[in-house]
């Protein structure tokens, strides 16, 4: 615990302030309809073959909208991460019993990890405020990073500018960072984070990474080469209503908030909608499925926008799609086990990316293509850049392996994105040494 330093007033007094704060905070957060997931758990199986695989998946058939999958049955090799709710929890370990598969708790109450999230937000604001400088080693919400970029194209306007592409299902702008040093339409690099909104420490990462570009050109020499050759944009904030909705209602929430006449459960899987596959494997028609993949393809105004943007564009060279948690680097395809045509070379990129990405901090990175690596999964963006013909698509899964899962705490914030910086380098290197 570290007390907040600088107001003048004794140890005492400040924890008395801080817990009137985060009692405030409560009341606030209750006022406001915020989900509570008191005495919720994570539980991890390892399952030893594909029958136990089988049983796992009917859970989902079983408890519908009740078992969240943080990472779902995929192959005996993979554990799988559950969150289940307080009031199934008797029901659900009865049933792993039952089937004589054996679970660890990796999370032993989610609000308690909620809590301590909120209060850290909550200290690092007042930091910003008394300081009125931007933590890059705290989580935001959606106002403050879209004010922290209208800051950063006004200070480094010679290098990055703000693009609106489009509109979210409700409304919100979708924003784009543009990196150049000149020229038009110049080959280019497309990073995004945050198309699944509870992933916080993909828009953390995104958010650090985009400064490094600002302060490392001219000094880097692989990132200034790049620049001088290519142009790099970053979509922040993916999925904005989902984030919005993360911060105000539902920390867990994973899909954008579309909704349709007629049909009960709200949004889309944005990772599912994408034309490449769609409708296959690893997706589901469900609209309550957390992988519900929309009607049809590029249903979202989230996913249609950058369809529409890397169309017209008509240049992209690399594209790399940010996600958590499991430690991956991955390539396509995702809807089909099928090799594609230069599966050699980017598998030899991933491990060598991987590989810097470990000499930063020691951690170690899986590597492959999604469906052979993770699972089959149809519709999802690194397959459809991959058949546009962008052939450097890859898709991160960042820290950790599920010992906090999606609520990483924010101390991590800055080691993650300077590994994964590391990591994206050695694509970006390898893109501009790889003309096409
Ligand atoms: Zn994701």
């Amino acid at each position: 615990m570290q007390d907040t330093p600088g107001d003048g007033t004794g140890p005492g007094l400040l924890s008395v302030d801080q817990r009137t704060l985060l009692v405030c905070c409560f009341i606030l957060a209750a006022a406001m309809g915020q989900m509570n997931f008191t005495g919720d758990q994570v539980l991890r199986i390892l399952a030893k073959d594909e029958k136990e695989l089988s049983l796992l998946r009917d859970l989902e058939g079983l408890k519908p909208q009740k078992v969240d999958f943080w990472r779902g049955p995929a192959r005996p090799s993979l554990p799988v991460d559950m969150r289940v709710p307080f009031s199934e929890l008797r029901d659900v370990k009865a049933y792993l019993d039952s089937h004589g598969l054996a679970y660890n708790i990796m999370i032993k109450d989610i609000q308690v990890l909620l809590d301590e999230e909120r209060e850290a937000m909550a200290k690092s604001r007042r930091l910003e405020r008394s300081t009125s400088s931007f933590s890059y080693s705290s989580y935001h919400t959606l106002d403050e990073i879209y004010s922290w970029i209208d800051n950063l194209v006004t200070e480094y306007s010679d290098i990055v500018s703000k693009i609106h592409i489009g509109n979210s299902f409700e409304n919100r702008s979708i924003l784009v960072l543009k990196f150049s040093t000149g020229g038009s339409q110049r080959p280019a690099i497309w990073i995004d984070t945050g198309i699944h909104s509870r992933e916080w420490i993909t828009h953390a990462t995104g958010i650090w990474i985009a400064k490094k570009i600002v302060s490392e050109y001219g000094k880097d020499c692989i990132l200034t080469d790049t620049l001088k050759a290519m142009d790099i944009f970053i979509e922040l904030v993916t999925n904005p209503d989902g984030f919005a909705f993360t911060h105000s209602m539902n920390r867990l929430w994973r899909k954008n908030k579309s909704s349709r006449p007629g049909i009960f459960c709200i949004g889309v899987d944005l990772n599912r909608n994408w034309k490449s596959g769609f409708g296959g494997n690893g997706s589901n028609n469900n609209p309550c499925s957390e992988t519900y993949r929309g009607p049809f393809p590029q249903s979202e105004p989230e996913v249609a926008a950058i369809v529409d943007f890397i169309t017209v564009h008509g240049n992209f060279k690399a594209l790399i799609s940010i996600h958590s948690y499991s430690q991956m680097l991955m390539y396509p395809y995702g809807h089909s086990l099928e090799p594609v045509l230069n599966q050699k070379e980017l598998y030899d990129l991933a491990q060598e990316a991987v590989k810097a990405l470990r000499k930063v901090n020691g951690i170690e990175y899986i590597f492959g293509s999604i469906s052979t690596t993770l699972y089959v999964a149809s519709g999802i963006t690194v397959d459809w850049a991959y058949d546009m013909g962008i052939k450097y698509a890859f898709s991160f899964e960042l820290r950790d392996t599920g010992r906090y899962g999606f609520l990483l705490p924010a101390s991590q914030i800055v080691p993650t994105a300077q590994e994964t910086w590391m990591a994206i380098r050695t694509i970006m290197k390898h893109t501009l040494n790889h003309p096409y």
